[in-house]
């Protein structure tokens, strides 16, 4: 078993170290960022919340217009319809202010 480089422990996952809480890979499948860094609340590309994925395994992440929590899996938010996804393309949509896809133009209303 590999080594935490930030405490040293033994790792059980080479996503993640539960003894520091540091997260090296963000564990969303279609994301694998990499952090690498204490105390990062969120992936800076598919915004997992990683506090929740490291209390529980559960995959959120928040939705920056209604500030709810949602599934990661989920392409909208199911309380303001803010789409997190293009429903076409499946793009990341990176404003909540945005009325098209910026990539195929599919209307986000
Ligand atoms: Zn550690
Ligand atoms: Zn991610
Ligand atoms: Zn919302
Ligand atoms: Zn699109």
């Amino acid at each position: 078993m590999d080594k935490c480089p930030i405490c040293k422990e033994e790792k059980k996952s080479k996503n993640y170290c539960k003894a520091c809480k540091t997260v090296f890979v963000c564990p969303n499948q279609n994301c694998g960022a990499d952090i690498g860094k204490k105390d990062v609340d969120t992936c800076p590309r598919c915004g997992l919340l990683l506090k929740d994925y490291l209390d529980s395994h559960k995959m959120y992440r928040q939705c920056p217009k209604c500030k709810k929590k949602q599934g990661l899996s989920e392409p909208q938010c199911k309380s303001c319809k803010y789409w997190f996804n293009c429903p076409s393309c499946g793009h990341k949509v990176p404003s909540t202010s945005m009325l098209t896809c910026p990539r195929c133009a599919t209307s986000l209303r």
